[in-house]
This record gives C-alpha cells, structure tokens and sequence, in this order.
C-alpha cells in the first residue's frame, strides 16, 4: 500500500514538472510576441495623457499581436491550473494562496471585500468634473480632482516626519541602508540576518507622493524584519498585510488628506484590479481576460465603458511574477478593512 502511494506520488510529480515545461513554452511565445521594448511602447500610449484618436490609432498597431498573446495566456492559465492539481490543488489560484499562506476565508471573500473597500474609496475621492470623452476610454483611468504635487526627500524628510509618530525611529534607521533602484526592478527590502541589517531597494532623492508611499511600504517590510522575534517564520501574506497597514496608516498622519485619499484610491486601483484579476483568471478561467480586466476597471470607474482591456499583458507583474499581486491585494484589502472600515 505504501509502496503504492509513492509511486503514485512520483508519478504526480513528474506529470506536473512535464506540465510547467508546456507552460513554460507558452511564456516564450508571449515573450516573443510582446517583447519588454515593445510593452514599454505600449504601455506609454495606454497611460499618457493623449487625445482619444491618437491613443486608438496608437493602440491599433499592437492590436494584432496582444489578441494573439492573450489566446496563449489564455492557455497559460489552463495550463497552471492543470499543473496546480496534480500538486493537490483545486486551481493555481488556490496554489498560489498556500504558498504565501493566505487564510482561506480571506481568499473566499476577496471580490466581495474588494466591492466593499472600492465602495468606499470611491465615496472619499472627489474625482475632476467635465471630465472629456478620452479619460474615460477603455485604456484610460479615472482622475482623481486632487494630484499629488507635493515632493518629499527620501529618506531624510520621512525620517524626520515620522520621528513625531515612531520614537523609535532612529534606533530603526541606524539599521537600514537606502539603495537607488536599477531600471524598472520593483522596489524590496533585504533583511540580513547576520548582520542585523535592513536594505530597501527604491527610489531615492525628491519624490512625490507615489514614490513615498513605495518607500514607507518597504520601510514597513524593515521594521518588521528588525523588531519581530527572529525565529519565527512569517508567511508572505502576513508581511505584506504588515507593510501595507505600516504605510497606509503613517502616510495618512503626514500627508495632506485630500493628496493622501487621492493617492490612495490610486494605488487601491492598481493593488486590486491585478490582484482580483489574478484570483479571478485562476479561479474561474475566462477565455477572454481583456474582458475581466475591463470589467475590474469598470468597477474602480463606477461605469460600464469598458468592453476589453489589454493592458495586462504589458505588466510584467502579472506575466512573469504570478500571485504577487493577489497576495498584496489580499494582504491590502485587509489591512484597509482593518484600518478604514474597523472590521477584521
Ligand atoms: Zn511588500
């Protein structure tokens, strides 16, 4: 019986391994249909601030390519929920949920809870008026009637602002070394053990709210890394739900409010349209996810404009780092609820 059960076992894992190289084939096939140039290009008439004619015709010439990259991603997904379940899993959404140890009812609510945070970001935002035809394109978002002008120096200023609400800061930042980040890496932190040490990888110098906001993040991953007892284990859910609350909770004491909701909104948008599309995609399988994506944006929006959106497939994030984004969303939804709305 035993006997059996272990070659059971190879067998599952053999079949999964041969299953992750069919996906790895996949990815190659949009790596060289969308190539990281070509996603720059693409990203830039998605997101600048152009006339509506100019952005479709723009868009036009890359439409043949990401419809036939996102049939193979549609593939892809299959692929990695087939690959999931021969680990055990029901989905790769669920895979990926394991992996960074996100609790199960948290997972389960996660559309439902996102609604509910949306709901509310959307009431405490004021949004620009008169807003024209080409803001409210398929690939083009919202705005927010306050933007974020205000420029804080990273680190100094932030030390200094936050020495009121953290007296421990300086303790903390005599263990922490900022580093200027090396083309489009995300930002992180590396704790080292050893040494007792934090480096945070990001933007440095004169920053708007955006890039303080990635910094106070990361400065949340540092101090828990410096404070927290050493042996235990935290799952990644845990730690970004940390960051997420540490950020979200000092910015909102050191900015103007109207600039701090603004952003907020902002970033709310970006964390949870991927990261739902991610639970979305490898829980329920669409075959058109330019349609999800499209509806995700739709509900941030507050309309129905858009039909399909393919600006996932030029985010590296969710190409190339799949779950990242659903373990932040999950992690941010909650620490938001938490935060905001004083429900855990
Ligand atoms: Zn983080």
């Amino acid at each position: 019986m035993k006997n059996k059960n272990n070659k059971e076992k190879i067998t599952q894992n053999t079949l999964y391994k041969a299953t992750m190289y069919d996906a790895g084939l996949e990815y190659l096939k949009i790596i060289k249909l969308i190539p990281k140039e070509k996603a720059k290009s693409i990203r830039k008439i998605l997101i600048t601030n152009d006339s509506f004619t100019n952005k479709v015709a723009g868009f036009q010439r890359y439409a043949k390519d990401l419809k036939e990259a996102e049939a193979v991603f549609a593939n892809l997904i299959k692929i990695l929920n087939k690959a999931s379940k021969y680990q055990g899993y029901k989905n790769f959404a669920e895979k990926i949920a394991a992996d960074a140890n996100i609790p199960n009812n948290i997972l389960k609510n996660v559309i439902k809870d996102s609604k509910i945070l949306i709901d509310f970001l959307n009431k405490k935002v004021k949004f620009k008026k008169n807003i024209p035809k080409e803001y409210w394109t398929e690939h083009y978002t919202q705005c927010a009637s306050h933007s974020t002008q205000t420029e804080y120096k990273i680190p100094e200023e932030i030390y200094s602002l936050l020495k009121k609400y953290d007296p421990d800061i300086e303790k903390l930042t005599k263990k922490i070394k900022v580093k200027e980040i090396k083309g489009d890496e995300n930002p992180f932190c590396r704790y080292d053990k050893e040494k007792d040490m934090c480096k945070i990888f990001c933007s440095k110098g004169t920053q708007a709210l955006p890039g303080v906001f990635t910094f106070l993040h990361e400065l949340g991953h540092a101090k828990q890394h410096l404070t927290s007892k050493k042996e235990i284990e935290i799952s990644g859910y845990e730690k970004e739900k940390y960051a997420h609350k540490f950020s979200i909770n000092l910015a909102e004491k050191i900015f103007p409010k109207e600039e701090y909701l603004a952003y907020l909104w902002f970033r709310a948008k970006e964390i949870i349209v991927n990261g739902v599309f991610e639970y979305i995609i490898y829980s329920k399988q669409p075959n058109k996810p330019s349609k999800t994506y499209a509806e995700l944006q739709n509900l941030f929006l507050g309309k129905k404009d858009q039909k399909e959106n393919y600006y996932y497939l030029v985010n590296k994030n969710i190409i190339h780092k799949n779950g990242e984004y659903l373990t932040s969303a999950a992690s941010f939804i909650q620490a938001s609820k938490e935060t905001y709305l004083k429900q855990s």
